[in-house]
This record gives structure tokens, C-alpha cells and sequence, in this order.
């Protein structure tokens, strides 16, 4: 299993209690220390197995002599997680904060998390790409015709509205925070595409950041002039 403390993989040693049945299966706790030593942080999951194994010997660190077979459900329930790679330090908070609670959400409610991905991605390409419009599919026009931004965000942004089907829901993206229907893996691609500017308008240039400074203290060293942009 990947640990959401630390994203390490590693091989889980369950330890599944029965909290309960029903006439469709069996729910359980199941509780975790990631392997990782420099993490070893405790990782709770609620299962529900269709069927029940038992054995005569208690199973691995045991709890009980039972363990689940055939699991459908499982949620991680501590610690409160998105499934999606942490934020990179480069992103300020500002973008951040909707972009985290987007993730949160998502799972629960697809349409809250599109909406909170929707104000995130107005904010990030009013403040960053100076599309000051109001409507977001306008903002999207605005920076696809500057020509200013790679091809990869491009191509993001043109499939955020065809996903979004926005010919057949021409206001969607004009309110923002509106709960909206919404397309199947449309909340999704909203968080692809938040990641794509992440990474395009924070985490790129903070590493170019850092390359020209690591080379400016060559250039030093060696007794030449460095770098000035
Ligand atoms: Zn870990």
C-alpha cells in the first residue's frame, strides 16, 4: 500500500477487526504502521469484504481470527487524505487552500470539489496570467490566445472544455463557486489542470531559479561575471 503520510509504498501487515455485518458483507477496521522508517506514521482504513476467511490461528499481529475476503470498499480514514500528490512548497497558499479542500471533497462530492477547482483556476489565471475577465471560459480564451504558455497547459485547458462540455452548458463557468452539474471526470481534470498551472507558473520557476543560482556561484568561483537573467 502507498502510506498518505509519506507516499512510500510498502508491504501492509494487516490487522483487520469485524465491526459489523450486514446481509452483504462484513465491515472492518484495518490499521497500519507505514514501514518507512524515517515515517512510521499509524494509517487507519474502514473495509467492506463481501466475504468472510477465517483461519484457526490468529492471522499476522491479530485481532481477531477472521479476515476479509473479497474487499470493495476501502477508505482511508485517518489520516484525512486527498489521494493526490501533496501541493509543492513553491505553490503559495492563496492557491493552495481551494485547491487542497478541492481534493478533499472530492470523493464526497464531485460537484463542490469542481467548484472549488473552478474558483481556484479563475484566481490562478487572473492573478498570474492577467486574464481579469469574470467568466472563466472568457480567462481560458484569453491565455490560449496569447500564446504565451506551453503547449502541455494549453492542451489542458482546451480539454478542461471539452470535458466540461461547455457547448451544451454555456454558463458553467461563468459563476464562480456555483454548484454545477458536471461531466463524469470532470472534477478530476479540474485538479489535473490546477497541477499543470501548479507546476507551469510556481514549481518551473523556482527551478529555474535555482539552476541560474547554482550556476551564478560557478561562474563566481571561476572569476566570471555571473548571470545578470
Ligand atoms: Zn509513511
Amino acid at each position: 500500500m502507498q502510506c498518505p503520510h509519506c507516499l512510500e509504498h510498502f508491504t501492509s501487515r494487516d490487522a483487520a477487526r469485524c465491526v459489523g455485518e450486514e446481509k452483504d458483507g462484513y465491515w472492518w477496521v484495518n490499521s497500519n504502521h507505514c514501514a518507512n522508517s524515517d515515517c512510521g506514521r499509524l494509517i487507519v482504513q474502514f473495509l467492506h469484504s463481501r466475504c468472510v476467511g477465517s483461519s484457526s490461528r490468529p492471522h499476522d499481529r491479530m485481532v481477531d481470527t477472521r479476515f476479509p475476503v473479497d474487499i470493495d470498499v476501502v477508505t482511508v480514514i485517518y489520516p484525512k487524505t486527498t489521494g493526490r500528490p501533496p501541493v509543492p512548497a513553491e505553490v503559495p497558499n492563496e492557491y493552495s487552500e481551494d485547491y487542497k479542500e478541492a481534493c478533499l471533497v472530492l470523493a464526497d462530492s464531485p460537484k463542490a470539489s469542481a467548484a472549488l477547482s473552478r474558483r481556484c483556476l479563475q484566481h490562478i489565471l487572473r492573478e498570474e496570467a492577467g486574464a481579469t475577465a469574470r467568466d472563466l471560459n472568457v480567462q481560458i480564451d484569453f491565455v490560449l490566445e496569447s500564446g504565451s504558455l506551453p503547449s502541455g497547459v494549453t492542451s489542458s485547458l482546451h480539454a478542461l472544455r471539452e470535458i466540461g462540455n461547455l457547448a451544451a452548458h454555456p454558463t458553467k463557468y461563468t459563476v464562480t463557486g456555483e454548484i454545477v452539474p458536471i461531466e463524469p471526470g470532470e472534477a478530476e481534470w479540474c485538479l489535473d489542470v490546477i497541477e499543470v498551472l501548479f507546476h507551469h507558473y510556481f514549481v518551473e520557476p523556482a527551478d529555474l531559479d535555482k539552476r541560474k543560482n547554482a550556476l551564478n556561484e560557478k561562474l563566481v568561483a571561476a572569476g566570471r561575471k555571473p548571470l545578470t537573467s
